[in-house]
């Protein structure tokens, strides 16, 4: 495996251009600095009014309160910027980790960033992406403008960080929006200690997720679902994923090695999206599965459980998947014509599942808008997906799988290690039984993605009992 360090950004480049094909397109990663240490407080005041130049600094964070050790973080991270000139201080109406983002919570602060040079975040996912979509908004609406953006992480709860990306809540439906990476990501392991265990459990549930949703990545790509694939996101990603689940019991009990391997797991999760633009890598089936809990949620009355929470759950799901179905699916359905009039029938299938959460119809549009569009498509790449069964029957794409899905053992051992759930009635918002059958069932109809959910449909596996079983282990 390649020796990575997430801070040294330099070398990360250097190291993916070394690593490309010819002629393979990799974005190189756009953040200036990224540091990673016990104490990071001084670098974060350094970075931050070299990079204002004079002008004047927002800091962005919640409401939650947060410790780091016996301090109150905010009013420490606030003084300690204050004292090198003028910092307002805004405050974002979310509680991290809950509520995802809001598209209207970016646009509303972003209407605000014109008399800044640089805007901070303080939080976790959340924060972060509203902050990182408001100031792409801005820079994409005055392009001259020099805002910088700078990302101090209070949990490393997600893989959003590094990423030039941003997960925000679009009528109610989460959607991945492109967006700017931060010109630099402080994180301070002291912060990151303090958050409570379930935060880092939760990181290391996103970053576990690359197990199966790599093996998703590369099938929609085999059969024609997806043009791009590479390699690279997941040799960027290798040696820190291994790191942080060899080091899981720390990670249980959020000591500071186990913070760091999770926290440099996901700066380089982030990066390793961002290099090909997409989530797709480290976002599958496992996420759809996820999402489909946040839509829900409303609907059953619950608050959403922690984003890793869910996705290391679903991980372990997903994984389980692969073993029994990789070798049971129904080659000449997924090979067969698509009947001229199938639109219909998809929309009565899109209308009769979600018609019970929204009764407005908005939901809906969202849902079927996507669903149209990856179907569509389905129905084109006919000479794809023969293809993919002709190599599926030779045996071609077994190694692949093997050696880039991970076993629901060995998930399930990782994910008892670290301390994190294994089922979804156990997270810290726990999920009704029939919304997680609901979701196995029917949550790869809500995005464009081609994952793993909608091989097994289209493969004639997927069915009530079998989506039980893979509930019930
Ligand atoms: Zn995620």
């Amino acid at each position: 495996m390649d020796q990575i360090d997430a801070c040294d950004v330099k070398g990360i480049n250097e190291s993916l251009r070394a690593w490309a094909r010819p002629g393979e397109f990799i974005r190189p990663i756009a953040i200036e600095q990224v540091v990673v240490a016990d104490d990071a407080l001084d670098a974060l005041v350094d970075v931050v009014w070299q990079m204002a130049a004079g002008g004047k600094v927002l800091l962005v964070c919640d409401h939650t309160p947060m410790r780091r050790g016996s301090d109150d973080l905010k009013p420490l991270v606030f003084d300690r910027l204050s004292r090198r000139g003028s910092v307002q201080l805004r405050h974002v109406p979310v509680q991290p980790g809950r509520c995802h983002a809001k598209l209207e919570a970016a646009q509303e602060l972003c209407s605000e960033l014109g008399a800044y040079a640089v805007v901070v975040s303080v939080g976790s996912g959340t924060v972060t992406d509203i902050t990182k979509y408001a100031r792409h908004l801005f820079v994409e609406a005055n392009p001259s403008s020099r805002l910088r953006f700078v990302s101090f992480p209070t949990a490393a709860s997600v893989t959003a960080f590094t990423s030039a990306l941003a997960v925000l809540s679009v009528d109610g439906v989460k959607r991945t929006l492109s967006s700017r990476a931060p010109d630099a990501v402080i994180c301070d392991l002291r912060t990151i200690a303090s958050a409570p265990a379930i935060m880092s459990q939760a990181g290391f549930g996103d970053v576990l997720a690359r197990s199966v949703a790599y093996g998703d990545y590369y099938l929609a790509h085999v059969v024609g679902m997806d043009d791009d694939f590479s390699v690279l996101p997941g040799r960027l990603l290798a040696q820190a994923e291994q790191e942080m689940l060899d080091r899981a019991d720390d990670v249980a009990k959020a000591t500071l090695p186990g913070v760091r391997s999770v926290t440099e797991a996901v700066l380089l999760a982030g990066m390793a999206m961002s290099i090909v633009n997409q989530t797709a890598p480290i976002s599958g089936w496992e996420h759809v599965i996820s999402h489909f809990f946040d839509m829900t949620a409303k609907y059953d009355g619950r608050e959403q459980a922690l984003h890793g929470g869910q996705v290391g759950v679903a991980t372990l799901l997903a994984a389980r998947a692969y073993e029994r179905a990789w070798n049971a699916l129904d080659l000449n359905r997924i090979a067969a014509d698509v009947p001229a009039d199938a639109s219909r029938a998809w929309r009565r299938r899109v209308e009769s599942t979600f018609g019970k959460y929204d009764p407005a119809g908005k939901l809906m549009a969202e849902i079927w808008r996507d669903y149209d569009k990856k179907m569509t498509r389905w129905a084109q790449s006919g000479e794809a997906r023969r293809r993919f069964v002709d190599r599926k029957r030779a045996g071609e794409l077994d190694a692949f799988i093997a050696a880039n899905v991970r076993t629901s053992r060995a998930v399930e051992d990782y994910l008892a290690r670290a301390g994190a759930p294994r089922t979804f009635d156990t997270l810290d918002e726990p999920i009704p039984h029939e919304t997680a059958h609901a979701a196995v069932q029917f949550s790869h109809l809500i995005r464009a993605r081609f994952t793993l959910g909608d091989l097994l449909d289209q493969g004639g596996w997927l069915n009530p009992d079998r989506a039980a079983a893979l509930l019930g282990a």
